[in-house]
């Protein structure tokens, strides 16, 4: 079965293809030739997601995948959320962003954070699978590790000891809120008998 993701992040596309069973061709956007612009102004992380794959769904009349992502700071009442990119302001550095979150949780003691991710699958306009995945963590105020995007300098996950950016991609993949929600909708597609 083809799928295609609403996105031309090609790592979010390689991600998917490795859950999934050879039998599901995962294409981007661009490889499926498709040029779809998709304002995320939802209110949710789930809104997002639905109409990402719901728009994508009805211009190429395949399988289409939305995803939506953040960081959700609990000191900060849950932002910065859907709003984890434009946070800083559009276009913002990651220095920028980081910055920014230190910032707001200057004197707060409570450091407590969790990466969400919801991703949408629409068989058809009202058929539609959508799953959550979570990762806590803490924020601290050094950033350690050169690797990843965002804010994973600074996201620590107390239970390896290492911050988002310290993790090899392979090691990330095994925990984030991405691969936790990917490992949802495999489950749900395995409900359905859809995935073996
Ligand atoms: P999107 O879901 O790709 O639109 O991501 C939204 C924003 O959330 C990103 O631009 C990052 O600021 C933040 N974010 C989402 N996932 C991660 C992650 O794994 N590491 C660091 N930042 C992330």
């Amino acid at each position: 079965m083809r799928l295609i993701m609403a996105t031309n992040n090609q790592g979010k596309v390689k991600e998917l293809s490795a859950l999934l069973s050879s039998d599901f061709e995962v294409l981007s956007l661009k490889e499926a030739g498709f040029e779809i612009e998709v304002e995320e102004d939802g209110t949710t992380f789930t809104e997002n997601a639905v109409k990402k794959a719901l728009e994508t769904y009805k211009v190429t009349k395949t399988p289409s995948i939305g995803d939506d992502s953040g960081l959700c700071v609990e000191a900060l009442s849950g932002a910065p959320g859907i709003y984890s990119a434009r946070w800083a302001g559009e276009g913002a550095s990651q220095d920028e962003l980081i910055g920014k979150l230190h910032s707001e949780l200057s004197g707060k003691e409570n450091r407590k954070a969790k990466f969400v991710s919801v991703i949408a699958l629409a068989f058809s306009e009202e058929d539609i699978v959508i799953a959550e995945g979570e990762c806590q963590g803490v924020i601290i105020d050094e950033k350690r590790g050169d690797g990843g995007f965002g804010y994973d300098p600074v996201f620590y996950v107390p239970s390896l000891g290492k911050t988002f950016s310290e993790l090899s991609l392979d090691e990330k993949n095994k925990i984030s809120h991405r691969a936790n929600a990917l490992f949802a909708l495999c489950d749900k597609l395995k409900e359905r008998g859809i995935l073996k």
